[in-house]
């Protein structure tokens, strides 16, 4: 394999379904898709997480968004597990509140 070759394929693009404005593009960071502790929560064994389905690569910008939704949606999850129920409209706001950063269209400029 070329040099060339070699180096393109260790590209990889940002796989956010939804991008921060401060995304640069490329999936700089590896991030699990659950995080491991809903994961743990869940009683997923370590295989499980690690698992390459559940891996996916985040850019910096991109990642650091999607870490701040995790404390909450680790008590959601709790909250679940404990009995609470939520209807599709509670869950659909829980989550909105917990989107700070208005997200963008991927721009390559
Ligand atoms: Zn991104």
């Amino acid at each position: 394999m070329s040099q060339k070759a070699k180096r393109v394929r260790s590209i990889r693009l940002c796989e956010a379904p939804i991008h921060v404005r401060e995304c640069s593009g490329f999936g700089e960071t590896k991030d699990h898709f659950t995080p491991k502790c809903i994961a743990k929560l869940l009683r997923w064994k370590q295989k499980q997480i690690e698992d390459p389905l559940n891996i996916q690569y985040l850019s910096f910008a991109c990642h650091k968004e999607k870490d701040s939704t995790t404390p909450a949606r680790l008590q959601l999850l709790k909250d679940q597990l404990g009995g609470k129920m939520f209807t599709f409209r509670q869950h659909t706001n829980y989550f909105n509140k917990l989107c700070k950063t208005k997200p963008q269209k991927l721009s390559f400029r």
